[in-house]
């Protein structure tokens, strides 16, 4: 990509993976046979910088999910320690609906000084919706933000109603709705998400790349361009060709600086 074009902006990803070098190979197969897609790359820090440099990527929002309650604990600890090394982070922790001790989980992250949750209901086999899950929003509802996978056509946990309904109860929580509020759920997702206050932005990674460019601009205008961040679901997708299919979208010079940090910015407070 020509240099010109992604100089004049300052690019936050705001949702990558990262897994521990040991299990990255394994973890970056797995999430690619989930999702019946090619991974891009491997889920590790070097190259996660290395895919983002191309494009100029001054900042990432890096995650991880544990999918069992036992390893909460040790992925809240890698994510932190990654977050030492690499100043460019941003760190979000993790807990899960059937952890015996959410408050403890919550108590980590913060101390931690992670800035926010990451759920993702598919791999975790919870409704994002339910008691057990309602237990981490009373949490950290007004304290950090959830960031939160949406949609599957294939599951129900993490649908675009439920993400609703978690708003409708917690209407303090900030929460980001990864892949435009419904990966491959594009009709639910407009449906139940558009209208929403502030509180609720929303992530278009894992997106574009299944939606027409005219489909996803229409939906980012539906939710409100200063609610939408740019993101790369890395390992999923590379940054060159997630921020290639951003700028066929159409919008405007400063439209483009609020999806590509500044409304990133000002939901997380930098
Ligand atoms: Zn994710």
């Amino acid at each position: 990509m020509n240099k010109e074009i992604f100089e004049k902006y300052e690019i936050i990803d705001a949702h990558a993976h990262i897994f521990p070098e040991k299990i990255a190979e394994n973890a970056t197969v797995n999430i690619g046979h989930f999702y019946e897609l090619e991974m891009d790359s491997t889920g590790v820090s070097s190259k996660l910088i290395e895919s983002g440099k191309k494009i100029g990527v001054k900042r990432y929002l890096v995650c991880s999910t544990a999918t069992t309650p036992h390893q909460i604990s040790s992925i809240n600890s890698f994510i932190a320690s990654e977050c030492k090394v690499h100043k460019e982070y941003y760190g979000l922790g993790t807990t899960h609906a059937l952890s015996e001790d959410i408050e403890g989980d919550v108590k980590q992250i913060l101390s931690l000084g992670l800035h926010g949750v990451k759920l993702h209901p598919d791999f975790q086999k919870f409704n994002a919706d339910s008691p057990e899950a309602f237990k981490i929003y009373e949490q950290i509802e007004g304290i950090i933000p959830l960031m939160i996978h949406c949609g599957d056509n294939r599951y129900d946990f993490s649908a675009p109603k439920r993400i609703a309904n978690i708003h409708k109860n917690f209407p303090k929580l900030k929460i980001q709705a990864a892949h435009l509020g419904g990966y491959q759920s594009w009709e639910q997702a407009e449906e139940y998400l558009t209208g929403l206050d502030e509180n609720v932005c929303f992530d278009i990674s894992s997106s574009l790349a299944f939606l027409s460019p005219q489909k996803a601009a229409h939906m980012i205008r539906a939710y409100g361009v200063e609610k939408c961040f740019f993101g790369s679901d890395f390992p999923m997708w590379s940054h060159t060709d997630e921020l290639e299919r951003f700028l066929t979208l159409g919008f405007t010079e400063e439209e483009n600086r609020l999806i590509l940090s500044e409304n990133f910015k000002r939901f997380y407070g930098i």
